[in-house]
């Protein structure tokens, strides 16, 4: 594999990683490090693992600047874990937790919470098709919440946070899965960050949880404790190191590597930059025609899943076999919005995102 038939990559999740990425996977596949063990048969409790495990972990907290007290966990389950597992931790029996509905994946974290608690959403703009995000004005928090949950990139809908909502003083929740290390981030402003692995990090099974001082006391002191299962257990997994049980040490591997092709290309600040710069190509090509019709509202436009129609919807499906023709995959919107959604996480290089525009000038041309 040369990389050369590999096509421009628009999926939403499991998604393109850095192709340097995936041939150290391969080169990894019969000896990992020198060890003799092959990257799928190593023991999770080896050395040449541990040093995986504390590099992808360091390597975190620096690409993140991740505080000090902050506990990093790499866990299993995926964000749709979490988003039981993290209200089962931080509420007590009668709690309360608000919740930004801005899609599809908030939705289910609320509904998951309501098992544990009283959670509410306190903003939905469902009626209006989930076009944007809320301004600070447009909520309020309860008093009784004891945090505000929301999601920073809606992953469907294509809308995503330009800003950290105003949560009221309450400690703040953030599902990240779908932006995170591609757009600033102060994870000082939250108690509990995660994300699923498969978009910017790596490879599906692996999940990254970052939890503050805060939010691992509410688990060591919580009334649920006794009753919480060992496998849900924050602070199980803190004082294990992450090694519990058997991770996914396949995922930590990738992931190590994608933290490292990070720091390698510039950090944080050049992943967004570089995010920044495909998104201003694809709306800027949407924005120069009405043969486009883009999803979203354009204060709330998301950098990473770029959403539209087409203004004759019947061309649509001809668009996305063209597409693939041309060598462009992935562009299928998600059925709840239908029409294009181009996904362009870490892993997507610009030059995909060229490839894609230049497509679509040719296709407007054709069809105009
Ligand atoms: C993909 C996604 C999820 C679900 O992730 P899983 O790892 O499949 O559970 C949750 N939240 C957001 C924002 C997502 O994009």
């Amino acid at each position: 594999m040369t990389g050369d038939s590999r096509i421009h990559n628009f999926n939403a999740g499991p998604a393109v990683l850095p192709l340097s990425v995936v041939e150290e996977c391969r080169a990894a596949l019969p000896n990992l490090k020198g060890s003799g063990f092959g990257l799928l048969e190593i023991s999770h409790r080896s050395q040449t693992f541990q040093n995986v495990l504390d590099s992808a972990i360091a390597r975190i907290r620096r690409v993140l600047s991740v505080p000090d007290g902050y506990t990093i966990l790499l866990l299993q389950g995926g964000a749709s874990l979490q988003f039981y597992m993290s209200a089962l931790n931080l509420l007590r029996p009668g709690d309360a937790a608000d919740f930004l509905l801005t899609g599809g994946w908030a939705k289910k974290a609320a509904a998951e919470a309501a098992r544990i608690g009283d959670a509410q959403a306190i903003w939905e703009p469902s009626e209006e098709g989930y076009r944007r995000v809320p301004s600070d004005g447009d909520y309020a928090v309860r008093e009784e919440a004891v945090y505000l949950h929301y999601t920073s990139n809606n992953t469907l809908y294509g809308t995503q946070f330009h800003h950290i909502p105003d949560s009221g003083g309450k400690p703040l929740v953030l599902d990240a899965s779908s932006d995170i290390a591609g757009v600033p981030l102060d994870i000082s402003a939250h108690d509990l960050v995660y994300a699923g692995g498969q978009k910017n990090l790596g490879p599906s099974g692996v999940t990254l949880v970052i939890l503050s001082p805060w939010a691992l006391s509410r688990v060591e002191g919580g009334a649920q404790q006794g009753g919480i299962p060992t496998m849900l257990n924050y602070s199980v997994h803190a004082s294990s190191g992450s090694l519990f049980n058997t991770p996914n040490t396949f995922g930590i591997f990738v992931l190590e590597r994608v933290f490292n092709w990070l720091e390698e290309n510039g950090g944080l600040e050049a992943s967004i930059a570089r995010n920044e710069a495909k998104a201003a190509l694809l709306y800027g090509e949407l924005d120069r025609t009405s043969f486009w019709v883009p999803y979203a509202d354009k204060d709330s436009r998301s950098v990473m899943n770029v959403t539209w129609r087409l203004a004759d919807e019947a061309l649509e499906p001809v668009f996305l076999a063209e597409a693939r023709d041309a060598g462009l995959g992935g562009l299928k919107g998600h059925r709840s919005v239908g029409g294009i959604r181009a996904s362009m996480y870490n892993g997507c290089h610009i030059e995909s995102v060229e490839a894609l525009v230049d497509f679509m000038q040719k296709f407007e041309a054709n069809n105009s």
